[in-house]
């Protein structure tokens, strides 16, 4: 396969082809240089051998390489070749055959139009085809090394499916979708968090209403537990005080759960709706008991106990709502906080029967010991699960070795220090000032659960909103990006692309009216200007040789019309006396050399007198044109017709003898007889006489002696009657 280097000096661009092209036109500069009539006939057919050996051998090496390659025109291409080496012949022929200078110069222009054609047109149409074909097969050649990469690839296949903007668009709007997409599911997930945050706000506030009405209950029960302890002896007036502050709060909770809830913690509360409704109608009952005196300390703690642990369950099972661990955390802080405070409750009760039994150990009585095991286990979750601010809430309360070495030290004291009428009453104040402290910790924590919660709805409100702001700030940025790129990139292209054209077009003068950048595309802007310039150049340079050149050829012509009026007749325009001379000696010198016969014919108009007499000079004149033309239209191209006198003509024949001198004269004499010429209504009657004489190098010792001759022989036709030939 030929190597396909660029080839400055010629225009395919693959070396063998180009040689080949250098080799033809150098043959038909040789052609081009023979002169016409100097160089001889075997030169010509040797440049002409020459050349057709070349352009054939030149043409099978190109159709080879297309046939390789697979070159779509091959049959046009080569039906071209052909034409051209079949026409090759007929040229030389011409050449040969035809004896003129315009002639060989027709055929020179051919040659050349033809040669230029063949390189700048027809060439230049396959050139593209044999690269792809070397590349491909180079390719072949080294598959690994060469291997195009997935982005080139890429870019192949997107070129041609979608345009230059629509890739820049595509690009821009890519990273504006994922950013809308993430931005969704940010929100969506925000959105989820805000409900659930919203949703645990309600929470609190149902386990703050638990939290009232259990302290009321707790306080309840041990004042009931004091009642059925004491044989119905004291607490009386206690009970029914605190039996109205029970209602308020438990009406307070009833009005709480019929009002507008979120919908996930009014379905957790209607499921334990009618077990709440049912222990307050149990609690009814149990108080009718208790106003009967028909109630036991057990049977009464047990009432009690049991709506407190159904209403803390309560809000226990409302926190199965989906939140943050930290959230959870918080609130299994405080569940284990009201827990430790109803186990608290549950000692005072007890506490108030143990304190009027015989027995001095407090953990010997019914399930104190449970209890305070239960209370520590309460501790263990708070500690784990609080925050640094619950903790802080409940410093003392919370610490469980204080806690149950004062419960005992409590109890030791009251039994040894008041009657058993004083015992339960002191045993209850002393416990009550606990849990009322108790109380005060748990609604510090429910309240600061709130404000925390509320902390945290306003910040995801925030995060939306500034996810919001930031979304809206992008999509700015990238419309706006999006738009100086188009800006940038497409519309200079574009420019570009449109001057490009127009320049093809012959638009050279259009300059743009503004820089399109300091970047790449300025750089091209600044390509596109150095082209444009270097095309202007070319024009600037072309005008200025061909202005050269029509002036060459004005000087030329004028030289030629200057030379015309210095070698020929005024009147005529036959080859004067004084060149007459020259080209006849010029002749005789070639006659010598090539051994070739010359002849001369000498021409005199019979009585010329007489036209002048009748009609006047200037017929006259009209009729030695007339004259002429005849001479000049009957002889050779290669044959001289002079004027020497004033009806007095000479013809040089170069290559004749006497003997075809002497027909030619004849004809011609013959030819002038029958010439009419007609003035005024008058036909002229035309004859001439003419001596012809042949050049012999031993008879005639000077071209002066060589026409003297002729003229002798023209007297003698004169003498013997005129209109006649004489050799
Ligand atoms: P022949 O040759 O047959 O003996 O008769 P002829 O009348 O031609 O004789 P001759 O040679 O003596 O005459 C030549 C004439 O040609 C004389 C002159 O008037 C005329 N003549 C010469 N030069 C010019 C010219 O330039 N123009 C015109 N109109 N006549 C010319
Ligand atoms: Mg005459
Ligand atoms: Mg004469």
């Amino acid at each position: 396969m030929t190597e396909l280097i660029w080839n400055e000096g010629m225009s395919v661009g693959i070396d063998a082809i180009d040689e080949d092209h250098k080799q033809i036109i150098a043959i038909l500069a040789k052609l081009t240089t023979a002169e016409h009539g100097k160089t001889s006939e075997q030169t010509i057919n040797t440049i002409f051998t020459e050349l057709e050996h070349y352009v054939t051998l030149h043409f099978a090496r190109e159709e080879a390489l297309l046939e390789q390659a697979c070159y779509a025109e091959i049959t046009a291409h080569k039906a071209s070749h052909q034409k051209f080496i079949e026409h090759l012949p007929t040229l030389k022929q011409e050449w040969l055959t035809k004896d003129c200078v315009a002639c060989s110069e027709k055929i020179i222009t051919f040659l050349h139009q033809w040669i230029v054609k063949h390189i700048l047109v027809d060439d230049l149409d396959y050139v593209s085809t044999v690269y792809k074909f070397s590349n491909s097969a180079n390719r072949e050649k080294d598959k690994n090394q060469h291997q195009p990469s997935f982005i080139a690839k890429m870019s192949q296949a997107l070129s041609k499916k979608i345009t230059l903007s629509q890739r820049v668009f595509i690009t821009t709007l890519l990273p504006v979708i994922g950013v809308l997409f993430l931005s969704f599911v940010i929100l969506l997930n925000n959105n989820k968090d805000y409900k659930n945050v919203s949703l645990i706000l309600g929470l609190n506030d149902v386990i703050a209403q638990v939290n009232d009405i259990s302290h009321s209950l707790q306080a309840e029960r041990g004042i009931a537990s004091g009642l059925t302890s004491s044989r119905y002896q004291n607490f009386n007036e206690q009970l029914s005080a605190r039996r109205l502050i029970t209602d308020k709060a438990i009406s307070k909770f009833l009005v709480l759960l019929s009002s507008e809830l979120a919908p996930s913690v009014q379905k957790n509360i209607r499921l334990y709706f009618a077990d709440v409704q049912n222990e307050f109608t149990e609690l009814v009952k149990h108080r009718k008991k208790l106003d009967n005196k028909t109630a036991n300390f057990s049977e009464t703690y047990q009432a009690y106990t049991h709506l407190i642990e159904l209403l803390l369950s309560v809000s226990e099972n409302l926190t199965h709502v989906e939140m943050t661990s930290q959230l959870a955390n918080d609130i299994s802080a405080i569940s284990s906080v009201l827990l430790f405070k109803e186990y608290m409750g549950q000692i005072r009760a007890i506490g108030m029967n143990a304190v009027t039994a015989e027995k001095k150990d407090l953990y010997s009585h019914f399930n104190i010991s449970l209890l305070v095991g239960k209370q520590l286990n309460t501790l263990r979750v708070f500690h784990y699960s609080a925050n640094k601010e619950q903790k802080s809430l409940c410093t003392y309360y919370c610490n469980a070795q204080i806690h149950g070495q004062v419960l005992l030290q409590r109890f030791s004291n009251i039994m040894n220090d008041y009657t058993l009428e004083q015992r339960s009453k002191h045993w209850f104040d002393l416990m009550s000032e606990d849990i009322d402290k108790l109380k005060i910790v748990t609604d510090g924590l429910t309240a600061s659960f709130e404000r925390k919660v509320q902390l945290e709805i306003q910040q995801l409100e925030q995060n939306n909103y500034l996810i919001i702001a930031l979304l809206s700030l992008f999509l700015v940025i990238a419309m706006l990006f999006s738009l100086v790129l188009n800006h940038s990139i497409i519309n200079p292209i574009r420019q570009i692309t449109k001057a490009l054209n127009n320049m093809a077009q012959g638009h050279k003068n259009i300059q743009f009216k503004e820089s399109l950048g300091a970047d790449d595309i300025g750089a091209m802007q600044l390509a596109y200007e150095k082209l444009r310039r270097k095309l202007l150049q070319v024009d600037i340079f072309q005008a200025i040789v061909n202005r050269q050149k029509n002036e060459i050829e004005y000087r030329k012509s004028q030289q030629t019309h200057f030379e015309t009026l210095a070698f020929t007749d005024a009147l005529t325009g036959a080859v004067n006396r004084h060149q007459f001379n020259k080209v006849l000696a010029e002749e005789i010198t070639r006659s010598d050399h090539d051994q070739l016969p010359l002849s001369i014919m000498l021409l005199d108009i019979d009585h010329f007198k007489q036209v002048n007499d009748n009609f006047g000079h200037g017929v006259g004149d009209e009729v030695l044109i007339m004259f002429y033309r005849a001479c000049k239209v009957a002889v050779r191209e290669s044959d001289v017709v002079a004027r020497i006198g004033g009806e007095e003509f000479v013809i040089i024949l170069p290559k004749t003898n006497a003997k075809n001198a002497y027909h030619f004269a004849e004809r011609l004499r013959e030819k002038i007889q029958q010439l009419e010429v007609i003035i005024d209504k008058h036909k002229i009657e035309l004859t001439v006489s003419i001596g012809v004489s042949q050049w012999r190098k031993d008879s005639f010792s000077s071209s002066e002696e060589f026409v003297e001759n002729a003229d002798k022989l023209l007297y003698q036709a004169k003498d013997s009657g005129r209109n006649r030939v004489v050799v």
